[in-house]
């Protein structure tokens, strides 16, 4: 009998993952307990689509609650703080969440007051709240200059933006509007998702420019006035609507707790995921995984990775509570598809751990990539529950 309490913070993608993998791996005499503050699971892939209205609210969520039947304890609360030589963590409501062994899987949090400006007059699509707004504004929007940007970085799927981009370029081309439509791209990155090489970005920048959106790239906002978006080096855009994505930042139990480092998030082991204190675990994007082969230095933020570390992570638990079992490694797979308009959709995957370096492959625009993204959303909204 192992009566052991494996914690599980977060019900995103990542905590999603490893509480029904350990539920799969372990025997119904070791809780598995998720804290959750919300009581859907929502699919921020599937927010492009909802900005769109190709989506309703009600088609990108899932109620947690579903979990129950499997054995899984969901608790709805926020995590307020993690008491990491007690071995407690404490909620709004709970007090006490005792554990053996800790996940973290808390995500990114915003941070829109890092830049004037950005509450008033920048729409995103980065929540689901966000992204209903950002639907009304745009079926509201006539004519004049759309400007899509990126605040910071790090951000969670750097597809997201251009995608953003091609799909609204192609949302007024459709509503016959196109001429009335300008487009602006700015962001502090050198060039279009840096993660995956300069080569794959530069077919990104060949998107944007046969669609005519034009792209400003090592623009870094610094504040956001009506109608206008100013950057630190003197350069300004004039917008009537704007998307930025906001900046990020790891959510303050984790920092309170410091489990943060200097780059702001969760440095872990990148095979096993562990941090530095015994028991406890981070996938997903509140964390910094080191990639000193990879493009970046640091592994981006993306659901599918959060999704893979958690299978590791919550194998390699159970294999710890049974006694018996394979330890597994993370290999740094990961896949994304960017939608671009028109029913189709680019797709790149990768192991972003190989050496000597990262070994990417990157298949042009096609309705096959749509289709398996459609696929993919069905899988998420069905699969876990
Ligand atoms: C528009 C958009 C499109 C995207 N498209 C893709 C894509 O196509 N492919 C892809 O791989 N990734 C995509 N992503 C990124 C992906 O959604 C994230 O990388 C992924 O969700 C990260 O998983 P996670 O478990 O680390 O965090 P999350 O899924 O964000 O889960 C974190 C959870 O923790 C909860 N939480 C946080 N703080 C607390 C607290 N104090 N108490 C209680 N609960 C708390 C949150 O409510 C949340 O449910 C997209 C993201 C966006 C915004």
């Amino acid at each position: 009998m192992s009566g052991k309490t494996v914690l599980i913070l977060g019900g995103g993608v990542g905590g999603l993952v490893a509480s029904n993998v350990l539920r799969e791996k372990v025997g119904a005499q070791t809780t598995i307990r998720l804290v959750e503050r919300k009581r859907q699971f929502q699919f921020p892939p599937s927010y492009p689509w909802l900005m769109l209205g190709q989506r309703k609210p009600e088609q990108v969520q899932k109620d947690l609650g579903l979990l129950k039947k499997k054995g899984i304890e969901v608790v709805n609360d926020e995590v307020e703080s993690i008491d990491i030589d007690g071995k407690v963590v404490k909620g709004k409501e709970n007090d006490d969440l005792s554990y053996d062994y800790l996940i973290i899987a808390l995500g990114a949090e915003y941070a829109p007051d890092a830049i004037p400006g950005f509450k008033e007059h920048a729409h995103h699509i980065y929540d689901l709240d966000s992204a209903v707004r950002f639907k009304e504004a745009v079926e509201k929007f006539e004519r004049g200059t759309i400007a899509v940007g990126v605040s910071r970085t790090p951000f969670k799927c750097p597809a997201a933006p251009y995608e953003t981009a091609l799909l609204l370029e192609d949302y007024y081309s459709k509503k016959g509007m196109r001429d009335r439509v300008k487009f602006e791209f700015f962001t502090p990155e050198g060039n279009p998702v840096p993660a995956v090489g300069a080569e794959i970005g530069s077919k990104v920048a060949e998107f944007l420019k046969s669609k005519n959106i034009s792209y400003h790239p090592k623009l870094k906002v610094t504040e956001i006035r009506d109608g206008e978006a100013r950057f630190e080096s003197g350069e300004q855009i004039s917008f009537d609507l704007l998307f930025c994505v906001p900046p990020h930042k790891a959510p303050k139990p984790v920092v309170d707790a410091k489990l943060t480092d200097e780059t702001g998030w969760i440095p872990v082991k990148p095979r096993t995921l562990e941090t530095k204190h015994n028991g406890i675990y981070a996938v997903g994007d509140v964390t910094s995984l080191p990639t000193p082969k990879g493009y970046m230095p640091f592994l981006p933020k993306a659901g599918v990775f959060a999704h893979g570390q958690a299978e590791v992570v919550a194998n390699n638990i159970a294999v710890q509570i049974k006694g018996r079992g394979k330890v597994k490694e993370w290999d740094g797979h990961g896949s994304c598809f960017l939608e671009v308009g028109h029913g189709e959709s680019a797709f790149v995957k990768g192991r972003f751990l190989a050496e000597p370096k990262p070994e990417i492959e990157f298949h042009m625009p096609g309705k096959v990539w749509h289709m398996q993204k459609v696929l993919f959303e069905k899988y998420w909204m069905r699969h876990w529950f």
